[in-house]
């Protein structure tokens, strides 16, 4: 379990130091909408550059893409979404408070059928207000707009709920271009829409939020092979970015859980604090289901022509699918860290300090450069070394406080390094580094600080 209690801490600990606010805040927030501040935004691109190094810069078999949010209104009839990716909703007559009806009858260990009648013999009452409630209503949750000036259904168009109808729609188009044999995959990263009916806990379930998604096409033969490969990659990647084993495991989706689509799905869980072990990607494998049904709505055969075997036919896709925002979260909660005061600056008081632990290529700030004073020569001096440094990392600058004080800001933010600059750094052009995890302070010439970090970050 992470140091936290709850989601709520994270909530303020991240406002409080610049990595998530509410959006439109000043308005009085808009529900389940957040904005990553300064912090936020370093973390979370440093979360999806490690993701695209490892499924599209690290391999030759996976290739990347950047399709439009909004698609051809067909697309959506084609995956089924139009018909098929509705929520069951109901209202409580009384207190007019709105419920999904599937996790209503869920909690009281009912498995949930809608089917007419059904509703009404459950006997289920408003869990706040014991009230009525009314009828099951199918809620779909694409966000609807308009395309062009003019307010006519032919322009109705959805704001996609899932990256990776774009990379369907492009299958010809990268095969070809890029001359790829199968396997392969192809990777996005980008923003997805749902109009959730209970969204919340924090940034985990969102209106609006991003995906970073991959579909692996492939002989049908070869599915099992490649469910596993990627079930172990993925997994694989969160360990290696530092999320504590035990925080994380495997959940096989029950066949009568599984979406329109999939044959199989397996979700990797975190134990998000307060929540529990929750969805944080996926893994399913869709079968020939949205190629045919593409092929099928558009006309447009997407096959492949394999050369081996003489003949044609419809690839089968492994698709991996994490989210950005609940990758993003997970690193930062398992990252929190509280340590009693290690600055030896606060007279010996037992006071608690935070800790970020993240893992180096994920920290927002690599390098934080600290002059002892203010003054001319160890400004300019801190000003050309900061010059040097920022071309290959992100860094900061920090003059205010005591060194105590500035190393403890650093320390929450997880900022892996601090360059101390001191009046001995003018005569023995050196400077002195402390490592945020072991607090190891090492004396290091300046015209060595570039090599030093290169071999730290690997760069
Ligand atoms: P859940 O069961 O939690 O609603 P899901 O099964 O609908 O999730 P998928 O459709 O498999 O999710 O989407 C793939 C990934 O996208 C999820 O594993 C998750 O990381 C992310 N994701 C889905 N919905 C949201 C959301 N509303 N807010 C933030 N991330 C989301």
């Amino acid at each position: 379990m992470s140091k936290l209690e709850s989601l709520e801490h994270i909530v303020s600990f991240a406002k409080r130091r610049g990595f998530i606010f509410q959006s439109s805040e000043i308005y009085g927030g808009l529900s389940s909408c957040y904005d990553y501040g300064p912090l936020g935004v370093e973390l979370k691109n440093n979360v999806k550059k490690a993701w695209w190094k490892a499924m599209v810069q690290d391999r030759n078999d996976v290739v990347g893409l950047d399709a439009s949010i909004l698609m051809h209104p067909k697309v959506w009839e084609a995956s089924g979404h139009l018909e098929g990716f509705t929520d069951p909703l109901v209202d409580c007559k009384e207190c007019k408070k709105r419920w999904r009806a599937d996790h209503l009858l869920e909690a009281k260990g009912i498995k949930p059928t809608f089917e007419p009648g059904d509703w009404g013999n459950h006997k289920v009452r408003c869990p706040e207000c014991e009230g009525e409630l009314t009828e099951v209503r199918k809620f779909n949750l694409m966000f609807k707009t308009q395309m062009g000036a003019l307010e006519d259904e032919a322009d109705e168009v959805y704001l996609r709920p899932e990256t990776c109808q774009g990379i369907y729609t492009n299958f010809l188009n990268v095969q070809n271009t890029m001359r790829k044999k199968l396997p392969f995959g192809i990777a996005q990263i980008g923003k997805a829409f749902r109009n959730e009916i209970t969204p919340g806990h924090f940034t985990f379930r969102t209106r609006e939020f991003e995906q970073m998604e991959q579909q692996y096409f492939s002989h049908p033969d070869d599915k099992k092979k490649i469910f596993d490969m990627w079930q172990e990659a993925r997994m694989k990647w969160y360990l290696d970015l530092g999320i504590k084993k035990e925080n994380l495991q495997f959940r096989e989706h029950d066949p009568d859980e599984l979406a329109h689509y999939a044959s199989r799905a397996l979700d990797i869980e975190y134990n998000y604090p307060g929540m529990g072990f929750s969805e944080l990607a996926g893994i399913h494998d869709r079968g020939d289901w949205d190629l045919t049904r593409h092929s099928e709505f558009s006309g447009e055969k997407l096959e492949y022509f394999d050369q081996q075997e003489n003949k044609k036919y419809i690839p089968h896709i492994i698709e991996t699918s994490d989210g950005a925002d609940r990758a993003t979260l997970a690193f930062l909660v398992d990252a929190y860290d509280e340590v009693e005061t290690r600055s030896g600056e606060e007279g010996g008081k037992h006071e608690k300090e935070v800790v970020l632990r993240l893992h180096k290529s994920l920290a927002p700030i690599k390098v934080a450069i600290l002059p002892l004073s203010k003054k001319e020569p160890l400004q300019k001096l801190s000003d050309e070394i900061q010059t040097e440094l920022r071309q290959n990392l992100m860094t900061m600058y920090d003059e205010t406080g005591s060194i105590g004080k500035r190393y403890r800001r650093q320390d929450e933010i997880g900022t892996p390094y601090c360059v101390t600059v001191d009046f001995d750094s003018l005569e023995d052009k050196a400077v002195t580094v402390r490592d945020r995890d072991t607090m190891e302070q090492e004396r290091i010439k300046i015209g060595e600080l570039d090599r030093w970090f290169k071999e730290k970050f690997n760069f």
